[in-house]
């Protein structure tokens, strides 16, 4: 018989039917000579029932039927008598695939901590909590693809490994077969990289997005979805070592056209995941309201998960400057009242989260988009305003977030992007391949890159970022 799943069987009107699954028991009890077993087979969030006559199979069998167990059954679908489920199974016949010790097996059927699951991410993936993570996880890739892909984008890979240290300077992962215990040295005593794997110092990439433009030159709309690496230590809720970036590069789009896309991109996901992870999306959103009851009120979010994404859909994002920006965090509340951990005085400071967030939790109450930053703060390929002091820059900022995407138009004027690259101490020798891209055919062109498991952390309102991720790396952590 061929087996089915879950999924399928919770939205099955086909009942007396016999069928086959399988799957991981989740709870057990027992009342008289009846076994009800909530099966799960990762399909959905949702268990079905399994309904066993005690009498009709061997008590050691049926005493393997723990929390955790794989089990195979057949049995026919019925429509349920009891509430709470439309459809359960009546067992016939019962294969214990794989036992697990209820004395040994970590995930018993109670509430765990987020930080405990962490601790066994190997097993995390069999709570209700990770599956519905993981399964959203899915979809929004998915739904990134098909995005990009209706548009008529074309998917670049650019390089994971790369010797171009540009945008990474200090941040980067080294990448070397080198005896670290004994490298090789040169006249002046130094490690000797040309003695390396690829002749040269090399390093795990912190943003495709340089080859990006490469491809967007010929291509006019392309994007990267890929791995990258940043050894910052900085040991946030928002940032991992390893993380995977969205990296849209479209010739012939200025900053207008790339928050455009920004703002439809972000709504397009944001509706896929109401459209097709609804269930999932409920249990975290009461997963959350119980998690928040023990808390303080002001500590509480203002809006339950599944409002809060139809909030962003339904709104405009707002569009201001940097420099408007600091006028509304120079003269705010938690400014004046030195509230703020890092105080916004001149013009020209980098933003912390704790200003991103309010202007957009306090102030404007949606997201907001940031323009127009000061070039000090910002990279050399952005397209440098008029004023001299200014880049077309572009951060989208998130409630509960802060930063999710940062982009920007992108300097097209070869004169101007190595004067750029001089005064930043860039060396135009390696990336002599960047540069030519404006010497030939150069046109304006912008791009952007989407943080994918800061997108995670909206969608579903998790608070860690380690928890939207099946592995985290960040500093001192790179187990399983
Ligand atoms: P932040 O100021 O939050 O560190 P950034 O300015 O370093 O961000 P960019 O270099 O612009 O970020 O990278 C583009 C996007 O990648 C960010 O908007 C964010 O969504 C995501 N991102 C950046 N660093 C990390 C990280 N360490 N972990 C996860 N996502 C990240
Ligand atoms: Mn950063």
């Amino acid at each position: 018989m061929k087996k089915t799943n879950v999924k399928e069987l919770l939205a099955s009107t086909n009942y007396d039917q016999e069928i086959k699954l399988m799957g991981w028991v989740r709870t057990k009890r027992t009342s008289k000579n009846v076994a009800f077993v909530a099966l799960n087979d990762g399909s959905t969030i949702n268990n079905i029932q399994l309904v066993f006559d005690a009498t009709e199979f061997p008590e050691k069998e049926l005493a393997k039927v723990t929390t955790g167990a794989a089990i195979s059954v057949n049995g026919i679908l019925k429509e349920s008598v009891g509430a709470g489920q439309s459809s359960e199974i009546t067992v016939k016949t019962l294969e214990v695939l794989g036992e697990a010790d209820p004395d040994e097996y970590p995930l018993q059927p109670k509430r765990h901590s987020l930080e405990f699951l962490r601790e066994i991410a190997h097993l995390r993936f069999r709570t209700n909590t990770f599956g519905a993570i993981f399964r959203i996880r899915h979809h929004m890739i998915f739904a990134i693809h098909n995005f990009f892909n209706d548009k008529g984008f074309f998917n670049i890979h650019t390089p994971i490994i790369t010797a171009s240290d540009a945008e990474g300077a200090g941040e980067m992962f080294r990448v070397s077969t080198l005896d670290p215990e004994n490298p090789p040295r040169n006249e002046e005593g130094k490690i000797d990289y040309k003695k390396d794997f690829f002749g040269r110092e090399t390093s795990l990439t912190v943003s495709g997005q340089l080859e990006a433009e490469l491809g967007a030159l010929a291509l006019s709309n392309v994007y990267t979805f890929g791995p990258t690496f940043r050894a910052e230590n900085s040991n946030t809720s928002r940032h991992l070592a390893e993380f995977w970036m969205i990296e849209p590069e479209m010739a012939f789009y200025d900053i207008h056209d790339n928050m455009d896309l920004a703002e439809e991109m972000l709504k397009y996901l944001i509706k896929y995941a109401l459209d097709n992870c609804y269930d999932d999306l409920l249990f975290l959103e009461q997963r959350l309201e119980n998690e928040e009851k023990n808390m303080p009120v002001e500590k509480r979010t203002d809006m339950k998960l599944i409002e809060k994404l139809h909030f962003v859909l339904d709104n405009d994002f707002v569009r201001i400057s940097y420099t408007e920006a600091i006028d509304i965090l120079r003269n705010s509340k938690p400014n004046k009242k030195k509230k703020f951990q890092y105080p916004v005085n001149d013009w020209g400071v980098d933003l912390q989260s704790e200003h991103e967030r309010y202007l957009v939790e306090k102030h404007f109450q949606k997201p907001v988009i940031l323009t127009d930053y000061p070039s000090e703060i910002k990279a050399f390929y952005m397209k440098q305003n008029e004023d001299g002091k200014t880049v077309r820059a572009m951060d989208v900022l998130f409630p509960q977030i802060g930063e999710i995407i940062g982009g920007s138009q992108r300097e097209e004027n070869l004169e101007k992007l190595r004067n750029r690259m001089k005064e930043m101490e860039i060396p135009e020798k390696e990336m002599f391949w960047y540069i030519d891209s404006r010497r030939f055919g150069s046109v304006p062109h912008s791009g952007y890159g989407l943080g994918f498991e800061r997108l995670m952390l909206f969608i579903t309102g998790m608070g860690n970022i380690r928890d939207v991720i099946p592995f985290p790396r960040t500093p001192q952590n790179a187990e399983f």
